[in-house]
């Protein structure tokens, strides 16, 4: 049976590690029944929305975090969006055929990552790494070594469970301030991580998990965290696009369609309206 989705995080006391445990299907599916996405393409999406999830979670402050990867191959553009709260969107632009066996560079050819930290409050920062290598946990490992951050690992896993997409993930960072020597530890710690299999992310119980994963450590466990589906799209925040497009442009619109119809790329929902509508949105700014 599949699990709920959850976050959990953990320490490893004695050596100044923390981890992250997280299982995503049922986001996964709700994300993908908006959209009619080849395989592929599916996979790269469920790997980014573990992607996401990890990394927002290791946010010390109310935000959010935008993974997106864009190139010049067949899929312009693969972008998950995830808060603080564990509240996941995404969505992939695609212009052209997507082979079944098309691999990440096949998708995007030449490209990039973009990972955009965005505080409620403060200034946001933005990481660019080339997409160089073959898959998405190989790009953040390359992420995570150029940027100046805690040596942080992720492990992804995505595939079929009872017939269903399933994704999952695990995460492990240093903890600030640690001291000299754990680097071998963290690597130990690595290696075992890197045995998880997506079948035991997908069913097993976390408890189950970590003591398979590291029996002869001393692991604290904290209290989980729920992760779903949620579009911060609102007929609020159309309303704010719709006013700084030029009144010329807008006239053209209502004249040929007789409204404006903006749908959100990320869940397909349409907000209509029509020049009623959009004199009240002036007359209110
Ligand atoms: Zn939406």
């Amino acid at each position: 049976m599949t699990k709920h989705d959850q976050l959990h995080r953990f320490l490893f006391e004695s050596h100044s590690v923390r981890g992250e445990l997280v299982s995503v299907s049922e986001t996964y599916q709700r994300m993908l029944e908006n959209h009619n996405f080849p395989q592929p393409v599916q996979q790269l999406l469920g790997e980014l929305l573990v992607a996401t999830s990890l990394l927002t979670a290791t946010l010390k402050f109310n935000g959010d975090i935008t993974v997106q990867i864009q190139g010049d191959g067949p899929v312009k553009l693969a972008v998950i969006n995830g808060n603080n709260q564990q509240q996941m969107r995404g969505t992939a632009r695609i212009d052209g055929g997507v082979d079944a066996a098309a691999g990440l560079r096949d998708m995007i050819g030449n490209g990039y990552m973009v990972i955009t930290v965005t505080p409620d409050e403060g200034e946001r920062y933005q990481g660019v790494v080339a997409l160089e290598g073959e898959t998405l946990s190989e790009c953040l490992d390359a992420y995570f070594k150029q940027s100046e951050q805690l040596p942080t690992r992720l492990f992804i896993r995505t595939g079929m469970q009872d017939g269903k997409m399933a994704a999952g993930g695990m995460l492990l960072q240093i903890l600030p301030g640690a001291q000299e020597g754990s680097d071998n530890m963290f690597d130990h710690l690595v290696q075992l991580t890197a045995t998880i299999k997506g079948e035991e992310l997908f069913t097993l119980d976390v408890k189950e998990i970590l003591r398979r994963l590291y029996h002869e450590e001393n692991v604290t466990l904290y209290e989980p965290q729920c992760v779903e589906f949620r579009c911060s799209c609102s007929r609020q925040r159309c309303a704010d696009t719709l006013v700084t497009i030029p009144d010329a442009d807008i006239q053209e619109i209502l004249q040929q369609d007789g409204k404006i119809d903006m749908e959100c790329e990320f869940c397909g929902v349409h907000y209509i309206f029509d020049e009623n509508a959009i004199n009240e949105i002036k007359a209110s700014k």
